[in-house]
Formats: structure tokens, sequence, C-alpha cells
């Protein structure tokens, strides 16, 4: 069976199958030369000439990623940051793109400070509204719709297949961010995106380990190759033990984040009519934005994300959040996501002015610890904050 047909749990169990064809190993080497031979004609036969543009260490963390995204190439990054700007350094100065109001804050931060001031002209709307992204669009000028489905970190959901098809009968194009989902639970390529952006720092990796980036697109262009251009020419472009990590990482992708997506909904559904929280934001309850969505357009799960609103003290809302937040044990106060441990964040206090974060919210990132450690945890967090 090649492998490259298998179901994707095997792609990535075995790293698409791969030996070392040298010293028959299962797992790579790390390739750590910055330079490559030219050959005595003067040419590069290897296909590389110097390691800020192409490394080995890439190719077999680059081609799991298209494999499971269904894509044409992917490209490793320094960061998921280093990833996501890339996409719209390679567009040129006055186009005009949209993106959520709500979505992960440092990139929206970026979008509107250094990105403006670079020329792009940057519209932020409400991105789950098929309705207000058909009004924004401007047909020849909107070069670029981005999404983040589901959206940090209210878990807003965003129709992919819908919005695809608004921005392609405008003529731009559709980068989903899936650092949440993961190819386990969402292929945005399959519902008519265009490009697929990861924080591999996130599930991709899934250790807390190491900060790296990547994208995939469906197919080669024009545009793709400035893409690449940018990763080259800016620098911004992952070291060859974080590769190989990387690598290691995505073996167990699947049954982490399925462990993580069924603790997330029991946590969701424990506390969703619980007396010191006063709303659970996450996609798998019935009642949430974007449930039908997300039904739809997920499979398997609807995310190891979820957030909780921490119903007031004597002190108020936001003075109960931060204490629920002091009081957990197991629960790890940090920012970040997708890894092993569970985190518990108040974003309010991470984002400032301008959030759309309420003062109440509690982020969680559920991890693959036992669900009863971590529910029992939550619950004496809130009893002292409510004490
Ligand atoms: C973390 C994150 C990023 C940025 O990734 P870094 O590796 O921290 O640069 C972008 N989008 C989402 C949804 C993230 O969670």
């Amino acid at each position: 069976m090649d492998p490259k047909q298998a179901h994707p749990e095997t792609v990535s169990a075995q790293a698409l199958g791969w030996i070392d064809e040298r010293t028959r190993a299962v797992t790579p080497p790390i390739h750590v030369s910055s330079t490559y031979l030219r050959d005595t004609d003067n040419q590069y036969r290897s296909g590389r000439i110097y390691a800020r543009a192409d490394n080995p260490a890439f190719d077999q963390p680059e081609a799991v990623l298209c494999a499971l995204e269904e894509g044409a190439q992917a490209l490793l990054f320094a960061s998921g940051m280093a990833a996501a700007t890339a996409v719209f350094q390679a567009l040129a100065p006055g186009d005009h793109v949209l993106a959520p109001k709500v979505m992960y804050w440092s990139l929206r931060n970026w979008l509107t400070t250094f990105a403006t001031g670079w020329g792009l002209q940057v519209e932020l709307i409400d991105m789950s509204d098929p309705a207000a992204v058909q009004a924004a669009v401007r047909p020849g000028q909107t070069k670029l719709v981005w999404v983040e489905t589901p959206a940090n970190p209210l878990w807003t959901v965003t129709d992919i297949a819908a919005t695809a098809q608004i921005a392609h009968a405008a003529g731009a194009l559709l980068a989903v961010d899936s650092t949440v989902p993961t190819p386990v639970l969402t292929r945005p390529l399959a519902l008519g995106a265009d490009i697929v952006m990861h924080a591999a720092t996130k599930y991709l990796n899934g250790h807390s380990d190491l900060i790296a980036g990547a994208l995939v697109t469906r197919r080669d262009s024009e545009y793709w190759q400035r893409v690449r251009k940018v990763r080259a020419q800016l620098g911004g472009t992952l070291g060859s033990f974080e590769a190989w990590l990387l690598l290691r990482g995505m073996r167990t992708l699947h049954l982490r984040v399925r462990a993580a997506c069924a603790s997330a909904q029991r946590i969701a559904e424990h506390f969703a009519a619980h007396a010191r929280v006063a709303e659970v934001l996450y996609p798998g309850l019935p009642g949430c934005q974007g449930h039908e969505i997300a039904k739809a357009q997920m499979s398997g799960g609807y995310g190891g994300m979820l957030s909780i609103r921490v119903a007031a003290n004597k002190d108020g809302c936001e003075a109960a959040a931060i204490a629920a937040a002091a009081h957990v044990e197991l629960w790890k106060r940090a920012t970040s996501l997708g890894g092993t441990e569970s985190l518990i964040e108040h974003r309010a206090s991470v984002e400032g002015a301008g959030t759309p974060a309420p003062p109440d919210l509690l982020r969680l990132s559920v991890g693959i610890e036992h669900v009863d450690d971590l529910i029992e945890d939550l619950e004496q967090a809130l009893q002292h904050a409510h004490a």
C-alpha cells in the first residue's frame, strides 16, 4: 500500500513511511548544514544552495503536512506569525484585505499596525456572517480574505465553503488559520480555501517545546512563489532541530487531538449549566454560535479549545475570573495552546484595550490528562473564587 493513499492516522504515525536510504533508519537524521556543494560544472543539481531558502530537514514534515491537508506544497516557517505574515507580505502595498474582528490577537495587532503602515488596506469585519463578507469585498481590489475558525478567544465559527465562494467571486484568495481545528478536524483546502496556515507551535507539534509555523497551498502559483521568496529573503526559516521535533510531534497528532476534543466536550457540558459559570463558549454545544456550521465543517470533534465566562463574586466578574485562574493546581496559568498539558488564561489581561474578550473570560486549552482531574481542579478553583 502506498503510504500516500493510507488514512491520515497512518500518514502521520509513520511520517509517510519514509526510511533513511543510506542507514535504513526509520526516523530521519537532523540535517544541520547551512550550505550545499556546487557541482564542478557550476550547477546546483541537489536543488539546494543555502539553508535560509531550503533545508532537507523540511522535506518530510512539509510532505506530511501536504498529505494531511490535501495540498500541493507546504512551507515551514520559524513561527506561526512568520507563516501568517508571509501570506500578507506576498501581496502588494495598496491591496485590500479582509480579516476577522475576532482572531488571534498578535496577528490582528500586526495587521492593524505594521501591515497598515506598509500600505495594505486592512478591513476587520464579522467574518462569521457571510452577508458582512459579501458587503465588504471589493471585486478586483480585495486580494485576500483571512479566516480563523473556530476563532480565538470566543471560538466563533466561520463557514469556509461559503466564504471561499464570496472571496473567489471577487477575485480574492482565501487563507485559513487552521491552528485550532488541525487537519484532524477540518480540511480547509477541500472546502475551497487556497492557503492553510498553522501555528505548528500548537497542536501539530503538541508538546509546548518549540515555536514553528507552516503554510500549505492548494496549488502552485505565482503568488505562492512570492510567499516562498518571502521566507527565503526575510529569513523566517525554521531551524533543523525544530523541524525534526515537529515531525516527531506530528506522529501522535490524531491521538492527541481526539483526546483533547473528547475532554473539551465533557468540560463544556459539565460547566454549561453551572452556578459559578455565566456562559461556556464552545462550538460543540448546541446553543453556541456556529454549532450547526461546525457540525457540518468539522469531523470527529469541535476542538480542544473553549472559554468559560465566570459568574461574578462580591468583587465583580473580572475579579472572579482572575481569582479562579489563581486557584488552579493542575491547569497551568500560561498563554499558548495545543500542548499535552492543560492551560488556562485570562485573555483580557493579555490583549488589553480593544480586545473582544469580555473581562470575565478564561480561555482553556484542554490537554490529554484525565478529564475528571481537570474538572475537579476547575471546580475547586471556582469554589475558591466565590468563597
Ligand atoms: C499561536 C497562534 C498563532 C501564532 O503562532 P506563533 O507560533 O506563536 O507565532 C497564530 N494563530 C493562532 C490561532 C495561534 O494560536
